[in-house]
């Protein structure tokens, strides 16, 4: 007979681990083979954004070397490997010239920085961090600078603006909207986590863009769409994230915002499947740890032979502000209602979103409304039951 052929899973980030470690708790035996574009480093990349306040290295925020990995799981993992292609029908990815034949493929491939519409000569002085590669190249890249301008005042954005507050720095925030935050949260809770960061020395630009970026003797000149100009050494660009996606297109398997799944993690495609930043599930394309960790518990089983559909509770993320800790249950997109604020001073902001039938549908809370969390987490009930 035949050899078995092992399991693939394309991506080593937090999806693609979690989900190995659960399917080898049900199949100690199968192999197993992972493939990833970087250096298979397991780290929690939520860390990232808080390094520069508690003096951690990138270095220090990695859990385990890949080859510790591969140890642990009994895998394969081939680090620096990119897959180019997928054939569904040939049941095999395509890297570096040679093709992987599978049994099951899973693609955890993540989701990639955008890159700012931006012009001018300044542009190599601009970093994107999405992931640990890029945090090294940052980390290294500021290490002698002070003035820091960062593109985005979204999570991201936010997080690395509060967190390298704590490093004496100048840091200026830009964005479009008019509040920090904007797109996750209402202003009055954005207006505190802004506040907060303003008393650290971080100066905002909001309601506005960059438009160009012009390289100095020491750095660039921003200029912003309202007139202003900035000049700062070194640039982080954080205005959001796009599923990879691209891959899976290729190969003709269906693609939303995210590579489409049902509830069993079923792409369109036979023995693929998908789930973490890059996938769309049920609708639903989450970017966070939560849902990723909810989705390899289900998908562990299915591939080890028992279908087990996801199940979503209500997520809250922590944005992790510490200047001012928020907690956001983001709205579903396109979602009609309104918010209610509550407010007690700048600091205390409760906003709770609720929909055209009154019911509780979103929240974000910092202050002393922070401990409102898991009684409003229950009100809010499953997001896929
Ligand atoms: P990734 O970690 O991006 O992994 C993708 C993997 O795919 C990588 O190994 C990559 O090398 C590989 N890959 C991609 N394409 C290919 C290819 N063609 N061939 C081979 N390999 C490929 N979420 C929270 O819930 N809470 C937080 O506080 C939080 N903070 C965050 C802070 C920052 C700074 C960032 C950037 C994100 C944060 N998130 C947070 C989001 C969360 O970290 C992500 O949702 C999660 O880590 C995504 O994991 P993933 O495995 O899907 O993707």
């Amino acid at each position: 007979p035949a050899a078995t052929q092992p399991l693939i899973i394309v991506g080593t980030g937090l999806a693609g681990y979690h989900l190995a470690r659960e399917w080898r708790k049900l199949d100690p035996d199968s192999p197993l083979l992972m493939i990833t574009h970087d250096d298979g480093a397991f780290y929690s990349k939520p860390l990232i954004s808080t390094g520069f306040a508690k003096g951690q290295t990138p270095e220090q925020m990695v859990t385990s070397s890949a080859h510790t990995m591969a140890e642990q799981l009994r895998a394969e993992i081939l680090t620096h490997t990119t897959v180019e292609q997928i054939d569904p029908h040939a049941r095999t990815v395509t890297a570096n010239g040679t093709d992987y034949r599978y049994q099951q493929l899973v693609l955890a491939l993540g989701s990639e920085a955008m890159a700012p519409p931006l012009t001018g000569t300044g542009l190599d002085r601009v970093y994107t961090v999405n992931d640990l590669t890029d945090f090294r190249h940052f980390h290294r890249a500021i290490a002698p600078h002070r003035r820091l301008l960062i593109i985005g005042a979204g999570l991201i954005g936010s997080e690395y603006a509060n967190d390298l507050a704590h490093t004496e720095r100048d840091i200026q925030v830009v964005d479009p909207l008019p509040s920090a935050l904007g797109s996750l949260m209402p202003a009055a809770v954005g207006n505190a986590v802004q506040r907060s960061l303003e008393r650290r020395g971080v100066r905002y630009h909001l309601g506005t863009v960059v438009q160009s970026l012009a390289a100095t003797a020491d750095g660039v000149t921003a200029t912003l769409a309202n007139g202003t100009n900035i000049d700062a050494d070194i640039v982080m660009s954080a205005i959001g994230v796009r599923p990879r996606t691209a891959l899976a297109q290729a190969a003709g398997i269906a693609v939303g915002r995210g590579i489409k799944t049902d509830r069993w993690l079923r792409t369109s495609a036979p023995n693929i499947y998908a789930l973490g930043d890059c996938a769309e599930v049920a609708g639903y394309n989450l970017l966070y740890v939560m849902p990723l960790m909810h989705a390899a518990r289900a998908l562990a089983p299915t591939l080890a032979g028992q279908p087990t559909a996801v199940h979503y509770p209500s997520m809250p993320v922590m944005v992790k502000t510490t200047l001012c800790p928020t907690v956001v249950c983001p709205v579903p997109p396109s979602l009609e209602g309104q918010w209610q604020i509550e407010q007690d001073g700048e600091e205390h902001v409760q906003a709770l979103f609720y929909d055209r039938q009154n019911q509780l549908r979103g929240f974000a809370l910092c202050g002393r409304f922070l401990r409102e969390k898991d009684r409003l987490n229950r009100q809010l009930g499953a997001l896929l039951e």
